[in-house]
């Protein structure tokens, strides 16, 4: 399974991306509250096994 995913740099985890702000776990990639054509570029769909974040791994498996 491919989910859309960002990396967060502050932490060094890639999440799993829930909607244009957050992610699983909570995590805030867009500050911003217009999501413009640059933020699409931080979304990379990854394969399961790549998603570092423990929270957001978690969520998959319920
Ligand atoms: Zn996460």
């Amino acid at each position: 399974m491919f989910y859309p995913t960002v990396y967060s740099k502050e932490n060094d985890q890639r999440h799993i991306v829930k909607d244009k702000n957050i992610c699983e776990c909570g995590f805030k990639y867009n500050g911003f509250s217009t999501f413009i054509m640059r933020d699409f570029k931080k979304i990379q769909f990854k394969h399961v096994k790549e998603i570092t974040c423990p929270k957001c791994k978690s969520v998959l498996k319920q």
